[in-house]
């Protein structure tokens, strides 16, 4: 049976299989429940069905007759990303209680698949979750850019990644998931309407699965623009931005998409952030022996932290293998911390979680190459 559809909803349609209904985002499930005639109520109730309840057929919505029902499953299927892989960091011994960090595969209803991270820590456990399968940017020392890229995820695709992970949290951890960060396979700035969506579905305030905005981190390489429509999206979540030097020239040489972002258009949105939201934003720098760990390169990373509010994060390197990076050596690293404390800089250290499963910042792919350990 063919539905009279608006002709968006009948491109989603021209595909062989019943096309899946969690492609469709708050405005098109509108559409869809107008176009059979429903009001529009009809469309948060299916809405709340699909990602509150995540009930698996139509038949169960009890909320609707049995008309709907048939009408749905007659031209939709429900087709919700699965869990197909996991694995976990041996646990510490020495540690009283020791919570792994543990790495999941995640199957996408077309096969493809992606690489989420349950990172557990003293008070919090932290979803980190893939926005796109790979990634386009190709940052040299990014497991997950080498591996190319294939396509945005929807963002029931980005959601679903934190329900199977909140249910796998409760299992190992007997705790929820009580952060998200949107720091997994891609860039999030590059599927930000998706991840838009997907932020709210997960702070929807009378779902099971409801997370304070808050409690959202979105880490960005950054992408100037969509950064600006990140500022006035009056969002309460918390920026990210992975700066790892100050310098232009070996950032460009990390990152190769800061040559269209120069570090003042950056600072220059990073202050616009700051403005419009009331926030300071967290510069993620990553040290690399050589590269960006000298006494030279701390006095540039303060004299761009100073230009606007934040915090810095610094964070260990994960060798990937065949990329050529290799992490900064531990006085340099002391030295570094030193110079950004004596210039009164906010700096945190964070110990690399998950390592040696590759759940590490730069480490997710899925392909079985430099990373050398994709999850069976
Ligand atoms: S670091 Fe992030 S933006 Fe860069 S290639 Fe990897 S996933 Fe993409």
């Amino acid at each position: 049976m063919t539905l009279p559809l608006v002709p968006e909803l009948q491109k989603i349609q021209n595909i062989p299989l019943l096309p899946n209904i969690r492609e469709l985002d708050r405005r098109q499930l509108g559409l869809l429940m107008k176009s059979l005639g429903e009001p529009g109520y009809r469309a948060r109730q299916l809405h709340r069905w699909l990602y509150s309840n995540q009930l698996p057929d139509f038949e169960t919505m009890s909320t609707f007759g049995s008309k709907l029902r048939r009408k749905l499953s007659e031209s939709w299927s429900i087709r919700p990303a699965t869990m197909v892989g996991a694995i976990s960091e041996p646990a510490d011994r020495t540690l009283p209680d020791s919570t792994p960090t543990a790495k999941f595969l995640i199957q996408l209803a077309d096969g493809e698949l992606v690489e989420s991270v349950l990172i557990p820590s003293d008070d919090r456990v932290t979803a980190c979750i893939s926005t796109q399968v790979g990634c386009p940017l190709q940052c040299t020392f990014c497991a997950t850019g080498a591996m190319g890229f294939r396509r945005n995820l929807f963002a029931s695709e980005i959601a679903d990644q934190v329900y199977l992970l909140d249910k796998e949290a409760q299992n190992r951890y007997t705790c929820k998931v009580t952060n998200i960060v949107f720091m997994g396979m891609g860039e999030p700035l590059l599927n930000l309407e998706n991840v838009f969506e997907s932020i709210a579905t997960l702070t929807e305030k009378d779902y099971r699965f409801s997370i304070s905005e808050k409690k959202i981190t979105i880490s960005t390489v950054g992408l100037v623009p969509e950064m600006e429509q990140i500022s006035d999206s009056r969002l309460k979540t918390r920026l990210a931005v992975s700066l790892h030097s100050a310098d232009q020239h070996i950032r460009e040489r990390l990152m190769p998409v800061a040559a269209k972002y120069p570090l003042d258009m950056l600072s220059g949105a990073i202050a616009s952030y700051n403005s419009k939201t009331g926030q300071p934003v967290t510069l993620v720098c990553m040290l690399l022996s050589a590269i960006n760990d000298s006494v030279e390169d701390a006095q540039k990373l303060v004299r761009f932290a100073k230009r606007v509010l934040c915090k810095i994060n610094l964070i260990d390197y994960n060798p990937i293998v065949n990329l050529g990076v290799k992490t900064g050596c531990s006085d340099s690293k002391t030295m570094f911390i030193q110079r950004l404390l004596d210039a009164g800089m906010h700096v945190t250290v964070r110990k690399s979680q998950g390592a040696t499963i590759n759940a590490a910042c730069g480490q997710l792919a899925t392909f079985s190459g430099n990373n050398g350990s994709p999850l069976q």
